[in-house]
């Protein structure tokens, strides 16, 4: 099956019951139970309820994954991941993964006593060189926040098999759509369904797709003893919003790329990261494990001030000021002040988050007016 039929179709059947075409909310927290022992595949919905077993297929079906789970949020999912460690375990991380996850890491999981090395995962001699008898896991996120790196999921992938090590690709920014970490051989593959597959910003929600029956025993064993599960309503709004996921990535790529190749050319902005921009210095590979190059881009001002980027924020008018991204509706954030803020300025400053970057994420207005729009809060930006 194609990806427009699977998005549309995959896991969903009419209900047995009323032949209702679409899923429906099971607003349930327990299950009647015919006779002792006995059930008709769901007892309490913490272990597993209708509308969120009908989503997880789809999310299998998406990643073309024989096992998902939904959890509670994007960082739920990661944090189930990390409860298959133990302490003295080691997880080899890149260095600019999502702040959230970065936080997780350090301030939960390394007080708990599991090792984390945040390595340029661009640089296949740096992982080989951090690798030691006690490494457990290898975590990428590709494209990654604000600056758009790309790291060689196949070949991060098969340095982990290669020593044994669990990989675990963050997908969210490429969406299940633009890119398959587990068809490349990646063990799991996260999502913050938050974004793009929820589409819609109106819910919050993560997922977590792979192959192997022993992982997802130990998945799913974790998930319903420590419960972080979605609601139904929300499972309903995701399956809602997967169902044209195809149409608004295609849609918010058209429209990044015309943006993309507009700021490049516009004499007030310095820097622009489109993974689609053959000067990226990610483009090649992402040509090779990407179908198109989604909707994210950053850039930074020319005269590169913090005033400069507060300008340009209040101007914009119909991309809206916000953190979040992978909804139908564009959004621009400060990555400074906003999802970079706990970095240190030297060190911001070093990898490239200039007190004027400012990333965008595309969504599916009209190109003419998002440009419109850009050019009109540019006008004001000081020389
Ligand atoms: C948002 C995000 C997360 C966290 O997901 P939540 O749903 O907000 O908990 C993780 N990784 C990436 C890349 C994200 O953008």
């Amino acid at each position: 099956m194609k990806f427009a039929t699977k998005a549309i179709h995959a896991g969903i059947e009419p209900d047995p019951s009323t032949g209702a075409i679409m899923t429906p909310i099971f607003q349930t927290s327990t299950f009647a139970q015919p006779s002792v022992g006995k059930n008709k595949g769901f007892e309490y919905a913490r272990s597993s309820n209708p509308t969120r077993q009908t989503l997880e297929k789809s999310f299998a079906a998406l990643e073309n994954a024989k096992h998902a789970f939904a959890f509670s949020s994007g960082m739920a999912a990661t944090d189930t991941v990390m409860k298959l460690l133990k302490p003295n375990d080691e997880v080899i991380c890149g260095q600019d993964i999502y702040g959230g996850s970065y936080r997780l890491f350090v301030k939960i999981y390394e007080e708990m006593g599991i090792k984390f090395h945040f390595i340029d995962m661009q640089d296949e001699e740096k992982i080989q060189n951090t690798i030691n008898k006690n490494s457990k896991m290898i975590w990428i996120e590709t494209p990654s926040n604000p600056l758009l790196q790309i790291i060689d999921i196949k070949k991060t992938v098969d340095i982990a098999k290669k020593n044994n090590l669990i990989s675990v690709v963050d997908n969210t920014f490429a969406t299940p759509y633009l890119q398959n970490p587990i068809t490349m051989g990646a063990d799991i593959a996260m999502h913050s369904a938050t974004k793009y597959l929820g589409g819609h910003s109106d819910v919050v929600m993560g997922a977590l797709m792979l192959n192997d029956e022993k992982l997802a025993e130990k998945i799913y064993f974790i998930q319903k003893s420590c419960g972080a599960v979605p609601s139904p309503f929300d499972c309903f709004l995701v399956l809602r919003g997967i169902k044209t996921l195809h149409l608004r990535v295609d849609a918010s790529c058209r429209n990044a790329t015309k943006i993309a190749t507009f700021l490049m050319n516009h004499e007030k902005v310095k820097n622009v990261y489109y993974v689609g921009l053959e000067q990226h210095k990610g483009h090649k590979i992402a040509k090779k494990q990407m179908k198109k190059f989604g909707g994210m881009i950053s850039f930074d001002l020319k005269n590169d001030t913090k005033e400069n980027a507060a300008i340009f924020l209040e101007k914009i008018n119909i991309f809206a000021l916000a953190e979040s991204l992978g909804g139908v509706e564009s959004l621009a954030c400060y990555p400074a002040m906003m999802t970079h803020a706990s970095i240190p300025i030297e060190k911001r400053h070093e990898i490239g988050i200039t007190d004027s970057l400012i990333r965008l994420s595309i969504g599916c207005e009209d190109t003419d007016d998002l440009m419109q729009d850009l050019e009109e809060a540019l006008q004001n930006v000081k020389v």
